[in-house]
């Protein structure tokens, strides 16, 4: 398992609300991931897979914000529209093998965008389970009967949405900043998967509608506009932890051989310190005894015992009877960024560098234009 594997956490609005009961399973088929796989584009540009989780069989695309989009397919340039008027409100792709039905249309792929072929705002749904308001161009196309839903989109607004996932528009602004700048890293060091670069869930980053222009989460990526933390020359994916218990980890904390990537750095975290946490979770199956403090084997236990049974991997465990009890005080995987400790030092006059310098010594930040 290589540094890159390790996945995200789960945000942090659930993270207070905490969270033995998360659903952390979704992650594990993506942890396999290709490191050389080119780039969108060169124009900062992302493509994000979006709602793979519900393996789609249908898709239902509409306006946002009243904005014409010109829909088309593999074949044919612009050949719908959808304007608001009646009968031109939404479309409904179906999957049919590998091919995509629009009422009595079928084609390998569609594509949805404003008029000139720029980004747009839509509304995308899987009818009766989920939908969200994206902004960039819609790609459909189907793979072995399930739609595959990708959006290109502008890197800004990709790190602002994901921030408004991770962080809370009411925390402390230079903890905005410090998550900004980590996910824009995260997102500028390459991507994760083959079809696309990153996928909206936590194994690359969790990611929701775009925040308003007016939000704090936008005033601190602007803030941060271009700024990537970097370790010896090169754009960290950087990795951090919801909560980390007290001290964060060193790759070789968790079981894992940094090789020539960044190794991390067991660093204190005073907000963890200051407020100590404990979980309990109870695993009723006596034939295989949990062992905690490595990360790769938390994940293979996680497969069998669920996500929500372990949620850290430093924890106590007892035997009881027919099972055991587990007893832990952080969150995740602990490596990187604590962000509960970045609010709190934000929240004692930490600028966004002291943060970043903290957790992540010996990298630097670099301002790309
Ligand atoms: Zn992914
Ligand atoms: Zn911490």
């Amino acid at each position: 398992m290589s540094p890159r594997t390790l996945s995200n956490p789960a945000p942090l609005r659930d993270r207070i609300q905490i969270t033995c009961h998360r659903i952390w399973c979704t992650r594990l088929p993506l942890l396999l991931l290709l490191a050389a796989i080119p780039a969108a584009d060169a124009q900062q540009q992302v493509r994000i897979g979006v709602m793979q989780l519900f393996h789609p069989h249908q898709l239902v695309l509409e306006q946002d914000s009243g904005q014409v989009l010109a829909v088309a397919t593999d074949s044919k340039p612009a050949s719908l529209v959808l304007n608001g008027e009646p009968g031109r409100r939404q479309l409904i792709f179906r999957a049919d093998r590998n091919r995509v039905v629009v009422g009595s249309r079928s084609a390998l792929s569609w594509t949805a965008s404003a008029r000139d072929g720029s980004a747009a705002a839509f509304r995308l749904s899987v009818p009766g389970k989920f939908h969200r308001i994206y902004r960039g161009q819609l790609t459909i196309h189907s793979e072995s009967g399930e739609l595959v839903a990708v959006v290109r989109m502008d890197r800004e607004t990709a790190v602002a949405s994901i921030v408004a996932a991770e962080m809370n528009d009411s925390d402390p602004m230079e903890a905005l900043k410090a998550q900004a700048v980590v996910t824009r890293s995260f997102l500028a060091a390459g991507p994760r998967h083959p079809n696309f670069d990153f996928c909206d869930t936590t194994h690359c980053q969790f990611l929701k509608s775009p925040p308003p222009a007016a939000s704090r989460v936008w005033s601190a990526v602007q803030a941060t506009r271009g700024v990537l933390l970097q370790y010896r020359g090169k754009t960290l994916a950087a990795l951090y932890s919801s909560r980390c218990g007290g001290q964060t980890r060193s790759l070789r904390d968790i079981g894992m051989e940094p090789g020539e990537a960044y190794p991390y750095y067991a660093v204190p975290c005073a907000y963890c310190q200051r407020h100590p946490f404990t979980w309990h979770s109870t695993i009723s199956n006596r034939s295989q005894n949990p062992k905690p403090g490595n990360e790769t084997r938390r994940i293979q236990e996680a497969r069998q015992w669920g996500w929500s049974a372990i949620p850290g991997s430093d924890f106590t465990v007892a035997a009881e009877a027919g099972g055991w009890q587990l007893e832990g005080h952080s969150v995740g995987h602990g490596v990187g960024m604590c962000q509960l400790g970045a609010v709190g030092m934000a929240a004692s006059g930490a600028s966004f560098q002291d943060i970043l310098a903290h957790y992540y010594p010996n990298t630097v930040l670099i301002s790309q234009p």
